[in-house]
């Protein structure tokens, strides 16, 4: 009879590692946090690649206490503070880019983040596109507005939505960062230096808001960019947004598979099993800010029974 922890897969999800910490930006580790929870998990679990654990879990001869750790979108930091810090540790992990934003890019999200973090206004009155007015005097209100604003854009079509946030930046009026995704030579240092790249579209859509043949052009353009990039296949994917049902449906899992990729990842809570769909694996994020939290959250994700009966 295996134990609870064994055969079951631990998938962390990280977007940016910072250099240092950023209270715009909190759900995001810096690289200090970044450092110890890279040293816990190579001093108390199994970190596996994630192709390569997804086979040995279907063999049912995964290592006890396996984790993997994937990193979405494509962010610059990922190279220039993560990879060092998974270097030190040995651990090897997997980057699912979005291929539409490399090479100076910006997603819509970030275009609303560093706008608002560097108005000048008190008060931002983005009525005018649909949105309220809002206080936005200190870094707290900066913060909860910013969150409000993508919530409320999040749903839009891809177009419109780009078109709001590019009207939005154009009203608050100030220079924004045009480096904060990796160049496409990035990616492929990331792959030569071992580590896994997988798929996560062009544009980051949410997929269930596009049609069946323009999720499959962003599913499959976004692997054939990557395959030109590194001349190797590109196996893995990540559904952008990744709530089952909600981001992505049963249509996307299917043009997911016939694309060719192997497996692929949600941001559904949980540990993946082998009984658990391999085009629908989930994953948790790692924001606990102290080593005892966020040993605990990997253990308890191990022990909850829930995940035994998935
Ligand atoms: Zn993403």
């Amino acid at each position: 009879m295996p134990s609870p922890q064994q055969n079951k897969l631990l998938v962390l999800f990280y977007h940016q590692v910072l250099k240092e910490a950023d209270p715009i930006l909190c759900d995001e580790p810096d690289a200090e946090t970044f450092d110890w929870q890279m040293g816990v998990i190579s001093k108390y679990f199994n970190v596996l690649p994630l192709s390569e654990a997804y086979e040995l879990m279907i063999r049912g001869r995964l290592p006890r206490r396996a984790v993997c750790v994937t990193f979405d979108d494509g962010y610059a930091n990922n190279i220039d503070v993560a990879y060092p810090i998974l270097k030190k540790w040995n651990i090897p992990a997997t980057f699912f880019i979005a291929v539409g934003f490399l090479d100076g890019g910006r997603m819509w999200n970030d275009t609303v983040i560093e706008s608002i973090r560097r108005a000048d206004q008190e008060y931002l009155d983005l009525s005018k596109f649909g949105l309220s007015g809002y206080e936005i005097s200190d870094e707290s209100q900066r913060l909860n507005v910013i969150r409000e604003i993508l919530n409320e854009l999040k749903y839009l079509s891809v177009n419109e939505r780009m078109h709001k946030v590019e009207r939005i930046a154009e009203f608050i009026g100030k220079e924004l960062p045009d480096h904060m995704m990796m160049r496409s030579e990035q990616v492929a240092e990331l792959h030569k230096g071992g580590m896994e790249i997988g798929g996560h579209t062009v544009n980051h859509p949410i997929l269930a808001r596009l049609s069946s043949e323009e999720a499959e052009s962003e599913i499959v353009s976004g692997k054939n960019v990557l395959y030109e990039l590194l001349g190797d296949q590109v196996t893995s994917f990540a559904y952008p947004n990744g709530v089952p049902g909600k981001d992505y449906t049963g249509l996307h899992v299917d043009i997911v598979r016939r694309a060719g990729f192997r497996l692929a990842v949600s941001t559904a809570w949980g540990c993946a099993t082998n009984r658990i769909d391999r085009y629908q694996l989930p994953r948790i994020g790692s924001w606990d800010r102290t080593p005892e939290r966020f040993s605990l959250r990997l253990l308890r994700t191990y022990l909850d029974r829930n995940v035994l009966t998935a």
